[in-house]
């Protein structure tokens, strides 16, 4: 599943093919926006909050658009050939000159004045990938929900916007936390050693496709997708375990699966284990 850092960039490639552009042409291929167009209408800017991607036009809509599990868009020149997947996948194309943008198994689409974006994105804690982020907030928003695991509370939208599982894992790995901890009983200076970590790792790869975590192409991840492997610290064996929720922002389930160390991220009783 896209994490924000993933929507970030393709918002920000979108803008750079879109932004400041004149539609020429848009097909919105879903029953509920089939005879919605675009056409003539200034793209302001493309911009992401979260996992969420914005297209804002000059005459004052906002076009929203969720990758969830497997969404993406597409940038092609005009005349070049579609490699997205296949044509029923297409939900939107939009033309503006030489540029066309195809968003392909796109969710949550809705095209709705943009003084209504609070009604698509209101629920979202503050957005990790911001420029003016701030972790202050998101521990208020965490101590709203003491009881929930640090696992789950990292992934859910409404108290920080953008961390999906690959960061939630490896930052987790990387403050020595253990997942199934709940919220109010980590204390406050892990709690913000998670959130900077799952920050400084977002903000680094922001800018680029890679999610590597470790520095290390070739071996990304501390814990994320290593189950049942030797932690590259320890050399204990990565545990894994599904975190339950049902939050939908998360997506599911098989992103759902929490890695973890057991030597390096203790629980304080083996019951935790
Ligand atoms: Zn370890």
């Amino acid at each position: 599943m896209p994490e924000g850092d993933t929507v970030y960039l393709a918002a920000k490639r979108l803008d750079a093919a879109l932004g400041r552009r004149t539609v020429t042409t848009s097909d919105f291929r879903l029953p509920a926006l089939a005879t919605a167009q675009v056409n003539g209408r200034r793209v302001n800017e493309v911009s992401s909050y979260g996992k969420h991607l914005l297209f804002r036009f000059d005459d004052s809509r906002t076009l929203h658009t969720h990758f969830r599990m497997d969404g993406t868009w597409h940038l092609y020149r005009s005349g070049e050939r579609w490699r997205g997947g296949p044509k029923h996948e297409v939900r939107i194309v939009l033309t503006a000159g030489e540029a066309v943008a195809v968003g392909y198994r796109l969710h949550d689409v809705a095209l709705v004045p943009s003084d209504r974006e609070h009604e698509l994105i209101g629920h979202l804690g503050p957005d990790i990938l911001s420029d003016d982020w701030d972790l202050l907030p998101v521990l208020d928003r965490l101590a709203e929900r003491p009881n929930a695991s640090i696992a789950a509370a990292l992934t859910d939208q409404r108290i920080v916007a953008g961390i999906g599982n690959i960061y939630r894992c490896e930052s987790m790995f990387l403050s020595g936390i253990n997942p199934w901890l709940a919220v109010h009983e980590v204390p406050e200076a892990d709690l913000r050693n998670v959130l900077q970590n799952a920050h400084r790792l977002m903000m680094g790869n922001r800018e680029r496709a890679s999610q590597s975590t470790t520095g290390d192409e070739r071996r990304a991840h501390f814990v994320y997708g290593r189950a049942g492997q030797a932690c590259l610290h320890c050399g204990r064996r990565i545990l894994a375990r599904n975190v339950e929720s049902n939050i939908r922002d998360i997506g599911a389930a098989n992103e759902q699966r929490v890695t973890w160390c057991p030597a390096c991220q203790p629980a304080p009783t083996t019951s935790q284990l």
